[in-house]
């Protein structure tokens, strides 16, 4: 298994020419999903004591398995975020597995996590963060999300103790409602409450919405003597509230929504509250210059996520963690301590585990660096903005079509509208047959409890035929 011996040259030209022939594709195929028990039949008894050999093995990759996956990157995948990773960025993916890189510490992965920081760099330039940024790539938004808010109650836990101020007895974040699902996941993980905050009829937090909820939960905590952490100081400083943060969203995954960066870090400032922004999907943006207005604040906060596995053309799964200032998310969630990991010396050497959950880790960062290294930054703010400029065609599209009809207005690249006449059942014949068909994956979405239909367009190579084409299968 260890040696490379004839057997292992043969492998080797099998996997790359498997390779090639996903990679050369000029658009692969959409593929779809297959019942357990057909793939059961389909492949047999996979793990055996002998070994199927890797010929074998991956024959059943190639022809079954791979086929019953959907491909994230078909220009006619508009589901949830689909992705769309650059050819180099898929083929440095190869060599960064190959390379048994522990990205983890700076001693064992120190060129690997140094070129892993250009790429962060790029992003924090791009948000306008000071030179003291940093950050770490997580493998995605919810792990992103939830170690950012670590670091968040961490210090407002360090601020209260340090005030002499008592400890509250429910820790609590504040967002808007249309705000992403990871976060409820994050509150349970935190054993913390999330006050998801009422927005109006375009979904944003704003900073006037955000100072209203704080009065709220000041007048409500005043009147409630077993918190007893009410009066002048509460007003001030939300942590004595319990409140240790508001997660901006700059682009939320059902509509696009930026909410209000400036108002909110406005509000934020007066009452010591940490802002972390939830760009996972949106904040790819910043780079395209017709965009990046929206994001007007994001300078400005403590800390931000952005998966380049969504919208910044990189393969799955990475999420760009940045902090303002990293030496608390240090102080939060590293380092791990143990008599082996000392020499690690979290002290002297930036080590990626130290800023977010986890401990071993992927240089999971390196396809994206090598992407941007290669094209250069201009080729990304290129290809965003033809996302975008296929996007306010869709809704053009929508908009001319009678039997259709807008939501909302598209911000960003997610545009959503309704099929007059359609009701649930109607949505999904529709996609289902689509996907089936092997056409086009655009799984309806629910709005208030309509289904409407929702397209997500993060991929270069969709056009505005193909929505044309997709649309003219609604009549
Ligand atoms: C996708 C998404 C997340 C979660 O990211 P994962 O990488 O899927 O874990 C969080 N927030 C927003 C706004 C997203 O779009």
């Amino acid at each position: 298994m260890h040696r490379f011996d004839a057997d292992t040259a043969d492998l080797l030209r099998a996997v790359f020419d498997a390779t090639r022939l996903r990679l050369g594709f000029d658009q692969v195929p959409l593929d779809g999903p297959a019942a357990p028990a057909d793939l059961a039949a389909r492949v047999g008894q996979t793990i055996t004591a002998g070994g199927l050999g890797g010929r074998r093995a991956l024959e059943l990759f190639d022809e079954v398995l791979a086929r019953a996956c959907i491909s994230a990157d078909h220009p006619r995948n508009l589901a949830f975020i689909p992705a769309a990773p650059t050819r180099s960025s898929v083929m440095f993916d190869l060599l960064v597995g190959a390379s048994s890189i522990y990205g983890g510490s700076w001693m064992e992965g120190a060129g690997a996590v140094h070129a892993e920081n250009e790429a962060l760099r790029w992003l924090a330039d791009l948000a306008g963060l000071p030179a003291g940024a940093g950050g770490v790539f997580v493998p995605g938004g919810t792990v992103g999300n939830l170690s950012a808010l670590v670091a968040a109650r961490h210090a407002a836990r360090v601020r209260l103790i340090a005030a002499g101020r008592p400890l509250p007895s429910t820790w609590r974040f504040v967002c808007g409602d249309e705000a992403h699902s990871s976060l409820y996941q994050a509150a349970a993980v935190l054993d913390a409450e999330i006050v998801p905050i009422s927005t109006g009829p375009d979904g944003r937090l704003t900073g006037p919405l955000l100072a209203a909820a704080l009065d709220r939960l000041a007048r409500e905590s005043a009147s409630d003597d077993s918190v007893g952490l009410g009066g002048e100081a509460a007003g001030r400083d939300a942590a004595s509230l319990g409140v240790f943060a508001v997660v901006a969203t700059a682009g939320t995954t059902q509509f696009g929504t930026v909410d209000d960066i400036r108002g909110i870090v406005d509000v934020a400032r007066t009452h010591d509250l940490w802002v972390h922004a939830d760009g996972a999907y949106g904040l790819a943006a910043l780079a395209a210059p017709s965009a990046r207005a929206r994001f007007d604040g994001i300078a400005d906060v403590d800390s931000f996520i952005v998966d380049p596995h969504k919208w910044l053309f990189a393969p799955y799964d990475a999420c760009a963690l940045l902090y303002r200032d990293p030496a608390q998310a240090l102080a939060a969630h590293g380092p791990q301590r143990a008599g082996y990991l000392e020499v690690l010396d979290s002290a002297a050497n930036w080590n990626p585990s130290d800023y977010a959950v986890g401990l071993s880790r992927r240089a999971r960062g390196l396809p994206f660096w090598f992407s941007l290294a290669t094209h250069g930054t201009q080729a990304y703010a290129d290809a965003i903005e033809t996302t975008l400029t296929t996007t306010r065609a869709a809704a053009a599209q929508i908009a001319a079509r009678p039997e259709l009809e807008l939501v909302r207005e598209p911000e960003l690249s997610v545009v959503v509208f309704r099929r007059r006449g359609w009701t649930e059942p109607d949505y999904h014949r529709w996609s289902g047959g689509l996907l089936r068909a092997g056409f086009a994956f655009t799984p309806p979405t629910c709005i208030d409890g309509e289904t409407v239909a929702r397209f997500a367009i993060i991929n270069p190579r969709t056009t505005s035929e193909d929505i044309a084409a997709i649309l003219s299968t609604m009549l």
